[in-house]
């Protein structure tokens, strides 16, 4: 490689502000902070809730038990 062009490319300390989780990758930085990791992070925990409908629709609807017939909307 030529000298004196390329970044100083490192190991880094990654540090997830979530839940802890620390994990090493490459950067040139030599610590980063994230507010959510693969160990954390619904999609690969799996534990994904789905969204809560707090509008003033689906509250309507949840008093008057009209169940939502068109997923579509
Ligand atoms: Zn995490």
């Amino acid at each position: 490689m030529k000298k004196g062009i390329h970044p100083n490319y490192k190991k880094a300390k990654v540090v997830c502000t979530t839940c802890g989780n620390e994990f090493e990758t490459g950067s040139v930085k030599e610590e980063i902070r994230v507010d959510t990791c693969s160990n954390c992070h619904p999609f690969y925990t799996g534990k994904q809730q789905h969204a809560q409908a707090t509008g003033r629709v689906e509250r309507f609807r949840r008093r008057y038990g009209i169940k939502n017939q068109n997923n579509n909307d």
